[in-house]
């Protein structure tokens, strides 16, 4: 099950009261697949979804609405087709909500939102029909894929009016369609829990709370890694200097505290500089011995 489809089976189980389920079941149907006299219908993967969609008709508009068959379509998409059966059906819907069918250009009817709480049913509603929520483990978005221009603007200016959230969804066009989305991981779940689906909502905020753990790790992992590598490498040169000190047979011409951390290094070339301080016979500190190893390196640079 992806995480779209929980999303819309949470938003599914909400029972809400006689304003906004008028309200909910207007944004099912007009941001369905098609709004007017030549037919009223919403294509959708959901099942619940497609299921509320005639429930709600038939309370809110007294109309028939019929529900296809799960039909496969595409890869593993299974979608179901809800309509109203006939002319007079869809004219019922269409005026239960205001519309005539005859709309030039459609907008959305905001008498259809009797009360505040209406809002968020209508919305919940285009989400249901239209919307969809990318997986967290991927990104962070949410949209709405909408065959009109003006009710994909109206649907944003929509979103944009939601005092507490302060949303700006974005406008683009895919594919003949206007889609309006938001981006983000705190935005979609403050969204996801306004439109009635806190557990997706908290889903989402647990995956990027994840996803920023596991990067932070990262990022210490490879600075801890580029210490070691310049912690190799510093001691990689000591070695072969060392050894180039020995091929000269001037290792017993060092002084003795410097002969003796050449040695020492020379069998442990893995060891930090605070482990091979303490190994000498007269323990030395992390400076001192990075000192003394310097002084080598210079010895070291001198034989041809
Ligand atoms: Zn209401």
């Amino acid at each position: 099950m992806s995480f779209a489809s929980d999303t819309k089976n949470e938003l599914c189980r909400i029972e809400p009261q006689r304003c906004c389920r008028k309200a909910e079941c207007y944004g099912l149907l007009l941001f369905g697949h098609s709004f007017s006299l030549q037919g009223v219908s919403l294509t959708t993967e959901n099942l619940a979804t497609a299921r509320r969609a005639a429930q709600f008709a038939a309370e809110v508009a007294g109309a028939v609405m019929d529900v296809s068959a799960p039909q496969a379509r595409k890869k593993d998409a299974v979608v179901c087709t809800v309509s109203a059966v006939g002319e007079e059906e869809a004219r019922k819907v269409l005026a239960c909500f205001g519309h005539t069918g005859h709309e030039i250009n459609l907008h959305i009817g905001f008498a259809n939102m009797e009360n505040d709480c209406c809002q968020a049913a209508f919305l919940r509603g285009a989400f249901l029909s239209c919307g969809t929520v990318t997986s967290p483990e991927r990104e962070y978005r949410l949209e709405f894929a909408v065959p009109y221009m003006n009710l994909a603007n109206d649907l944003a200016g929509c979103i944009r009016d939601i005092l507490e959230l302060d949303l700006v969804p974005r406008v683009s066009r895919r594919k003949g369609a206007f889609v309006v989305y938001i981006k983000g991981g705190s935005r979609v779940a403050d969204f996801l829990t306004f439109l009635g689906a806190p557990n997706a909502a908290m889903e989402l905020m647990q995956v990027q709370m994840l996803k920023n753990l596991r990067n932070n790790v990262n990022r210490q992992t490879n600075f801890e890694t580029a210490n070691l590598e310049k912690t190799a490498s510093a001691a990689a040169q000591e070695v072969l200097a060392i050894e180039k000190i020995q091929k000269h047979g001037m290792l017993d011409d060092l002084p003795e505290d410097l002969r003796e951390l050449a040695e020492l290094r020379l069998q442990n070339p893995d060891m930090s500089l605070r482990e091979l301080g303490s190994q000498l016979s007269v323990p030395l500190s992390r400076s001192g011995v990075h000192h003394r190893l310097q002084r080598i390196l210079a010895f070291a640079a001198k034989l041809r």
